[in-house]
């Protein structure tokens, strides 16, 4: 990675603004899955070590610019404090004078935690105002919230233009799996794509199949590869403006030899319902009433066959509807043979490492990423401006910044 990160600094005594993913599934005021806020701990206690006064900030939910009670960050500064056994300070008003007073009143290793940066109308409209408010309460910035790092917004980017900024562990760690997968993947490198809808990840898949050997499809975007490739798929979830673009797809996977495999059998039923009456059938028999909701068993041991000698697998999308018990033996079956591989495995998608934690084989993985979008983006090529703001490593050119995409991640 060619960005400077907290091992870069000397930060005792420092005021450090750090950017965090804490956004975390909250019901009725209780955490339901604090593995975001765990996964920021790395950097968190790293900076308390050293010595620096740390600052959290993060977004919650979608607030849309105005406190929303809901969206309140206290909870999180509740977990935090048991995470850390330590106290952790509460900033309310993060614009107010006070704020200034609690981040300056902090002792070195001390911690406290801005309230949700998204009730103010300037963090998604990256208002310099508003970054500059931000910088006043810190020396330094670090971003390690990887799951925010495709928005340029006040506290992801434009805060970093203000006052110097650096990669956090958890940043540093998604873009460098990320990136190595893309730029120097050990062969063969299956890519899993899944998923609802296939105008999500067409530009993954376009940009994925100059990296890989092979492309597995499956979840609701084969159907509409499958109608481009003239089948019937009754009533399946479908997106029929795309499927010329998806035989197109396979067309180019075709001319520049890589596999791309797709599905041969599917679970169908007449109802999107656990208990409708399932059946397995051909991809060349789909009946005018039916709904494509899994692959087939044929399918997920071809699948598993493709998956078993990779050295490298990156799974984005379960292969049908997962969420019910009914529908969720392909997705299994390939989480089963992504557990297997000898090589790297790197799940991203939100209800990809859902799926995955249902089966029981998240910590199988080599690695789960914590963005969803961001990932995405990384993986369609595009630069990321939560990524770009940071400080370059000594040496580092503005010509190198304008290449800084997932393959020029290759001297990380
Ligand atoms: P991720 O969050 O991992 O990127 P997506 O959000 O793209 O994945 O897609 C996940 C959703 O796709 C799940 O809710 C799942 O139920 C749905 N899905 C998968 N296969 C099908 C299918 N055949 N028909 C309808 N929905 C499907
Ligand atoms: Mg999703």
């Amino acid at each position: 990675m060619n960005k400077k990160t907290v091992r870069d600094l000397a930060v005792k005594g420092l005021r450090i603004l750090v950017r965090v993913d804490f956004n975390v599934p909250i019901a009725n005021g209780a955490i339901t899955d604090d593995t975001r806020i765990r996964a920021a701990l790395p950097t968190i206690r790293y900076l308390r070590e050293q010595g620096a006064r740390v600052l959290l900030a993060s977004h919650l939910g979608r607030p849309k610019g105005k406190p929303v009670a809901e969206f309140s960050l206290r909870p999180v500064r509740d977990h935090l404090e048991t995470l850390l056994g330590e106290r952790v300070a509460w900033i309310e008003q993060p614009l107010e004078a006070e704020a200034e007073q609690v981040v300056n009143s902090l002792g070195e290793g001390q911690v406290a935690l801005l309230e949700n940066v998204r009730f103010y109308p300037g963090e998604e409209k990256n208002d310099t105002e508003l970054a500059r408010a931000f910088a006043r309460l810190a020396d330094v910035y670090v971003n390690d919230a990887f799951g925010a790092a495709h928005r340029a917004h006040a506290s992801t980017e434009g805060v970093a233009h203000v006052i110097p900024g650096v990669a956090g562990f958890l940043m540093e760690r998604e873009l460098k799996v990320l990136g190595a997968a893309l730029s120097a993947p050990k062969r063969p490198f299956t890519a899993i794509i899944g998923g609802a809808k296939v105008s999500d990840k067409i530009k993954v898949i376009e940009h994925l199949l100059t990296k890989v050997d092979r492309l597995i499809i499956g979840g609701g975007m084969a159907n509409t590869f499958l109608l481009g490739l003239g089948k019937k798929i009754g009533r399946s979830l479908v997106e029929a403006d795309l499927a010329e673009v998806a035989k197109g797809l396979v067309e180019s996977a075709k001319a520049s030899g890589k596999e791309l495999l797709l599905p041969v059998d599917v679970m169908t039923a007449p109802e999107f319902k656990n208990d409708a009456s399932v059946r397995i059938v051909g991809v060349n028999d789909i009946a005018d009433g039916e709904m494509a909701l899994d692959i087939g068993p044929e399918t997920s041991r071809l699948y598993a066959a493709a998956i078993a000698d990779s050295r490298t697998v990156l799974w984005n999308g379960p292969m049908g509807v997962f969420e019910m018990p009914a529908f969720a033996a392909g997705t299994n079956a390939v989480a089963r043979a992504v557990a297997a591989v000898r090589g790297t495995t790197i799940i991203g998608g939100g209800d990809s490492v859902a799926a995955v934690e249902q089966a029981g084989l998240a910590k199988r993985m080599s690695h789960i990423s914590t963005g969803g979008g961001a990932s995405l983006e990384f993986l369609e090529g595009r630069k990321l401006p939560g990524v770009e703001a940071l400080q370059p490593l000594d040496g580092g050119t503005d010509d190198d910044e304008d290449k800084v995409t997932g393959g020029q991640l290759e001297n990380a």
